[in-house]
């Protein structure tokens, strides 16, 4: 078994409703177990800038799967919500879930980089997953809790 952090966004639709049926259906992954979910918050969307605001999770999986595994069941989560990659990057969508980070995993590919790059920069991955693991140290980046603490979180807010 290993430990995997995934993040989860959703800013089209009843966003809400999609990152909550995403846990579900991680639940229901072969071996894997949500061993802790963050709270939910809403953060200003990143990248392209003329779009609604995001609502953003995390979730820690004890998974038996390997890392190829889970990024192809996230990928299928994801299409099943209805996800489609089209139009421009980092554009809006129903559903996004991206592998932040498997215990001893360091994955250079296109298809799967690990840990994800782009954590070190984003209040809207760091805040969720520092109410899972502030401790976490990611291997390139640093400490979850230090990199939370160097970014401006300015229009991040917990959500009831
Ligand atoms: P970003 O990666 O900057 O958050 P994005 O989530 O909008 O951007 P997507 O269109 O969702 O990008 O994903 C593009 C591809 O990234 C996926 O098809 C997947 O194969 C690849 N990828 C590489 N590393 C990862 C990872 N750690 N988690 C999820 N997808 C990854
Ligand atoms: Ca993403
Ligand atoms: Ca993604």
């Amino acid at each position: 078994m290993s430990t995997a952090y995934v993040a989860l966004g959703s800013n089209l639709g009843d966003s809400r409703r999609y990152l909550s049926e995403a846990i579900e259906a991680m639940a229901q992954l072969p071996s894997t177990r949500v061993a802790a979910r963050s709270r939910l918050y809403r953060t200003p969307p990143w990248g392209m800038l003329e779009q609604p605001p995001f609502l953003n999770a995390a979730v820690q999986l004890d998974t038996g799967l390997s890392a190829d595994e889970l990024l192809d069941a996230l990928l299928a989560i994801e299409r099943a919500a209805g996800r489609v990659r089209e139009g421009e990057r980092w554009g809006p969508r129903t559903l996004d879930l991206d592998l932040l980070h498997m215990d001893g995993v360091r994955r250079d590919g296109e298809r799967l980089t690990l840990p994800h790059p782009r954590i070190a920069e984003r209040a809207f991955v760091l805040l969720p997953l520092a109410d899972l693991a502030p401790e976490l140290e990611l291997p390139g980046q640093g400490k979850v809790g230090a990199l939370l603490a160097a970014l401006d979180r300015s229009g991040c807010e917990v959500l009831p």
